[in-house]
């Protein structure tokens, strides 16, 4: 997070600017961040609702990333409390609660690694939205992924067969492998391992401060 951007939201005469700093700072990429921000509030509040929140087992391990709006709702259940706070704020008619950046289970959750995290949001992330054909980086909207042994010929969907791909590079590489196609992988794609979904955590987190003393060790 840059000053300069700090202070052009400060000048927009926000009337917390450490709410708006929050916002902007972990809304992902650059300048369309920040003008969505000042574009309505509701909007503002619905994106501010999906900003990610990491998520704590009960000994402190991170386990998961979710949306403020998911956390919160942990948090009300009594499930999950709060173990960093976001100095922005959502009000409902009777209260206003702080946004939570960091969660904590409050019973010791047995998450199935493997199964959970492969996603198509995660191979992308591992991936850095970058084809891995052509090697050309694109918006997620323009990637798919792409069994890299085609399912029709025994491949599985799994962290080490599935990569990211543009749509250009699916088309033409089809049912066959990389070597019939004519096409070389950028990298071999990696399995999941934790040190996999820590790296996963530190790329969504890695604007939030308040994350760092979880995954950074
Ligand atoms: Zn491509």
């Amino acid at each position: 997070m840059s000053a300069r951007r700090l202070d052009s939201i400060d000048s927009r005469g926000r009337h917390n600017p450490q709410a708006s700093s929050v916002a902007a700072s972990s809304s992902g990429s650059e300048s369309p961040a920040g003008s969505r921000i000042h574009n309505s509030m509701p909007l503002r509040r619905a994106s501010l609702m999906q900003e990610p929140v990491l998520v704590l087992n009960a000994t402190y391990e991170p386990i998961n990333v979710t949306a403020v709006r998911r956390a919160m709702v942990l948090l009300l259940k009594g499930v999950a409390q709060a173990e960093e706070l976001h100095n922005a704020e959502v009000h409902s008619s009777a209260n206003s609660h702080r946004v939570p950046s960091v969660i904590r289970l409050l019973a010791y959750r047995h998450i199935p690694q493997q199964s959970r995290a492969l996603s198509r949001k995660n191979i992308l992330l591992r991936d850095r939205n970058t084809c891995q054909f052509c090697g050309r980086v694109f918006p997620s909207s323009e990637l798919t992924l792409d069994h890299v042994v085609p399912r029709s010929r025994g491949g599985r969907s799994s962290w080490e067969n599935l990569v990211a791909c543009c749509y250009r590079c699916n088309n033409s590489k089809g049912d066959r492998t990389p070597e019939e196609a004519g096409f070389k992988l950028a990298r071999r794609p990696r399995p999941f391992t934790l040190h996999t979904s820590r790296q996963l955590m530190r790329m969504i987190g890695h604007r939030d401060e308040r994350w760092r003393k979880y995954l950074f060790y």
